[in-house]
């Protein structure tokens, strides 16, 4: 079959790269002029720098786990113990915050257990802003949980829903918090993904050219026209190809394609938020990741570029990180020394080395979400020849090996 996969990103790439091995025709279809989509490296004098946010490998997926290493072999992965700390009340606590009470000041530590206890009393809220002091009692959702989200999402939380939180945030049941409190060695107080991988040279990069060996990749070229003719699809006035895939983000396709009126209002509907991410050195960590809860400081998250690799810039001495803001904030570059606003100022923060934004970074679930995707989703599976794929391409909070694993279930069906 002749076909056209729309976007090369890791959803994109991974179905080109499975159909390719099947023998199929394939044109790739991209945007920018190198490959990746979200998942992208690149140097700034010296530092290495994913500027969509540090993206890291994990996956319980065995199938995605051992394909990846056949594209990208072991052996150039650099193997991570993830070490998360939640930035409190001026001290580092360790991640998962909820495990590690025995962190916190006594006064505060007593209240987080007492109300977590309680908690999970009554039927479950269906709205993501109770679900959090229900899940967790009141005091962790006070302190830590619903300011994060507050800041992460830059949404209503009360008007998102909390279906799609199912196995994406870790659920320590009472037992398993009291445990942690018990245990003597904070090293067992372990959840999933504590460990993950991150290629030794190049970045996330190296990962996503692997990827893109040997495909045929159309770069500069932003889809102008989705057609449908009787011998096929003709993507920007060239080509009849049998299939395509479209994994570009959903609002596109009512610019360049004919969709139903009612289609197009449900991809109308749709709830995004835009990152900030900003590369600064900083003194040397072993800390992986960083969440800044507190509204003091617009930043809610730093990813410490220098621990996933030990080659991720020109000084061993001096460490990086990517500080990641919602919203387009690229005001903050040139005083960024100035602005305490930004992150703590105990972090040590010293030159902006970089910047980038994001337009589309999350998936926001609001209350329309299950409605609109599902409606916009079975519209699409009526039809045998147009599918669409990846995070924004189905409008779904998946992360790199959910999207490579859809992708191989899609090349499947198509098989
Ligand atoms: C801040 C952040 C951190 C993350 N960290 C991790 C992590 O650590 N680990 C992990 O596994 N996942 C992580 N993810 C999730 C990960 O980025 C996604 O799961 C994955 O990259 C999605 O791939 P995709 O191909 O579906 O979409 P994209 O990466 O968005 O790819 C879509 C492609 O389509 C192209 N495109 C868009 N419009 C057009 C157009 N009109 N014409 C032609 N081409 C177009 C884009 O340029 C892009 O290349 C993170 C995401 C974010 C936002």
């Amino acid at each position: 079959m002749k076909i056209a996969v729309l976007g090369a990103g890791v959803s994109g790439l991974t179905a080109a790269r499975l159909l390719k091995d099947k023998g199929h025709e394939v044109t790739v279809y991209e945007k920018e002029s190198t490959p990746g989509g979200l998942a992208r490296t690149r140097y700034t004098q010296g530092y290495l720098y994913d500027p969509h946010g540090g993206h890291i490998f994990n996956s319980k997926h065995p199938e995605v786990v051992d394909w990846v290493f056949s594209v990208l072999p072991k052996e150039k992965w650099q193997f991570t113990e993830r070490n998360a700390k939640v930035f409190f009340n001026g001290t580092y606590v360790s991640y998962p915050f909820e495990l590690s009470l025995c962190e916190l000041d006594i006064d505060d530590a007593v209240e987080c257990v007492h109300d977590f206890i309680l908690s999970k009393e009554g039927p479950e809220p269906t709205n993501f802003r109770d679900w959090l002091t229900w899940n967790f009692g009141k005091a962790i959702a006070d302190a830590y949980m619903i300011p994060y989200n507050e800041k992460i999402w830059a949404y209503p939380l009360e008007d998102m829903e909390t279906e799609w939180m199912q196995g994406k945030m870790p659920l320590p049941t009472k037992k398993e918090m009291i445990k942690s409190m018990l245990l003597k060695n904070p090293k067992e107080r372990k959840m999933p993904h504590s460990t993950f991988y991150y290629p030794i040279d190049g970045g996330i990069q190296s990962m996503v050219n692997a990827i893109a060996q040997g495909l045929t990749i159309k770069y500069d070229a932003p889809i102008s026209s989705i057609e449908k003719s009787d011998k096929g699809w003709r993507i920007n006035g060239e080509g009849e190809f049998d299939r395509v895939i479209s994994t570009i983000p959903l609002p596109e396709l009512p610019q360049v394609m004919e969709l139903p009126e009612n289609i197009c209002a449900h991809i109308k509907d749709l709830k995004f938020n835009s990152l900030t991410t900003m590369l600064f050195s900083c003194p040397k960590t072993d800390i992986t990741w960083l969440y800044v809860p507190s509204h003091d400081y617009r930043s809610h998250r730093v990813g410490y570029q220098s621990t996933l690799t030990p080659n991720y810039g020109p000084s061993k001495e001096e460490g990086c990180g990517a500080l990641e803001i919602i919203g387009k904030q690229f005001d903050i570059a040139p005083d960024f020394a100035d602005r305490k606003d930004i992150l703590p100022e105990e972090l040590g923060f010293k030159k902006v080395i970089d910047s980038e934004f994001t337009k589309y970074a999350y998936v926001i679930h609001d209350k329309n979400y299950r409605k609109n995707v599902t409606a916009i989703r079975s519209y699409f599976e009526n039809d045998k020849t147009f599918k669409i794929l990846g995070r924004w391409g189905t409008w779904n909070y998946k992360n790199m090996d959910l999207c490579m694993l859809d992708a191989m279930n899609l090349v499947k069906e198509l098989s």
